[in-house]
């Protein structure tokens, strides 16, 4: 497909409008067979992110329209702003990714929009531009959809057959900050959607069938309301817990043109994003409760200056030293420094010898961060842990993220 000027003109209007949506990274998809045509089989969706695990993956990612029937107070594209509309056909989204797909730009689809006509009709909408993929050009990348809650829930049904993943936004972490910015959208209408999402994934599974098998996600985005960090990650625990989600994806508010007066002038700091993805690992894979990992801050924010597992540490200190060749996995995977696997190795290698600095150097480049909050064969760290100075010699060079 020749990109003409006026499809071209389009693109660059619904891309730039997609780019507010941080929850495109698509790690997790399990490959999909090639059509006949035998496009687009690839192992990894891609978009213009980076995934979790520091992949740079990229995709189309677009929205068929950012015309919007709604008029969420923080989105550029809602019904009061004043931008450049856009608006794609089916066949037209269809037939760009298939061209850049072919041309080695993309390896798959993102696709939002705003709510046009209704939210039935836009869900049918992106629905068709998936299914037309699959079925009429045999495409085996990535698809990644959103999903309207507000659709009825048998087109959401359909998106999931043709998706590799659908995700949801939340958008706002309570129900009270929705009502005052986005009026229009309805806390429990998104939750019963992720919920129906995680009901047909289950089925799906138990059944060997293809239903977003790359699971689902949702967006929260920061700084637009004045919910604390403890507020943001209760509210994520509660939808990993109840909806199976597979990432919370983290936005910082950035502020709009003629702004509602209900918004920040300024964006939160771009550390307190970091930090909250930093928390939310903590979440998923290091045991940590969203109210140990906020607890005792007054405010219910993060430090910015370190990251929450060492925060946590120096908050705790009572808990340490551990002994490397005796504590738990769960003590161990407590301890800066000490990554999953660093904590898999060194229980794997406690079994044979009794472990000595030497021997933990091999199995973690974190040693240096862990050292006064470890005990091995060889070390013991005194009373390091109880110096005063400890937090100031451990704080990070600025823009040096935190290795757990
Ligand atoms: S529904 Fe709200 S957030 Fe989504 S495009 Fe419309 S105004 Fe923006």
């Amino acid at each position: 497909m020749a990109i003409n000027d006026k499809t071209f003109s389009k693109l660059r209007i619904l891309a730039d409008a997609a780019k507010y949506d941080a929850s495109c990274a698509s790690s997790g998809a399990p490959k999909r067979v090639a059509g006949p045509q035998g496009l687009g089989s690839t192992s990894n969706g891609i978009c213009h992110a980076y995934t979790p695990d520091g992949r740079c993956v990229s995709l189309l990612k677009i929205l068929l329209t950012n015309y919007c029937l709604f008029d969420c107070a923080y989105c550029v594209n809602r019904r009061s702003s004043n931008v450049r509309r856009a608006r794609f056909g089916i066949d037209e989204v269809v037939a760009l990714t298939i061209a850049f797909y072919k041309r080695n730009y993309i390896e798959g689809l993102f696709l939002s929009s705003g709510i046009i006509q209704s939210p039935d009709h836009t869900m049918e909408q992106m629905m068709l531009v998936a299914k037309r993929l699959r079925q009429d050009h045999g495409f085996a990348g990535y698809i990644h959809l959103k999903a309207i809650p507000e659709a009825n829930p048998w087109l959401v049904e359909q998106a999931g057959l043709w998706a590799d993943r659908l995700s949801i936004n939340l958008e706002l972490p309570s129900e009270q900050s929705l009502k005052e910015l986005a009026p229009e959208k309805d806390a429990r209408s998104i939750t019963g959607t992720m919920a129906q999402v995680r009901e047909r994934i289950g089925e799906a599974k138990a059944e060997r069938r293809r239903f977003s098998p790359a699971g689902q996600s949702t967006q929260l985005i920061v700084g637009a309301d004045a919910a604390s960090d403890a507020a943001v990650l209760t509210t994520s625990a509660g939808l990993y817990e109840r909806y199976g989600l597979k990432r919370v994806y983290y936005s910082a508010f950035s502020p709009i043109p003629e702004a509602s007066a209900a918004l920040p002038l300024r964006p939160p700091p771009l550390q307190r994003e970091n930090r909250l993805y930093q928390a939310d690992w903590l979440l998923r894979y290091y045991g940590f409760s969203a109210d140990e990992i906020t607890g005792g801050s007054m405010d219910g924010m993060l430090d910015l200056e370190v990251d929450p597992k060492l925060a946590w540490a120096l908050k705790n200190r009572d808990r340490f030293p551990v002994d490397v060749n005796q504590a738990e996995r769960e003590m161990l995977l407590r301890v800066p420094g000490l990554g999953k696997r660093a904590v898999d190795k060194i229980i794997t290698a406690r079994r044979h010898s009794r472990l000595r600095l030497d021997d933990l150097s091999r199995l973690t480049s974190g040693l240096k961060r862990a050292l006064p909050f470890l005990i091995a064969a060889d070390h013991s760290p005194a009373r390091q842990i109880d110096r005063a100075d400890l937090r100031e010699r451990l704080v990070e060079a600025p823009r040096q993220l935190a290795l757990f």
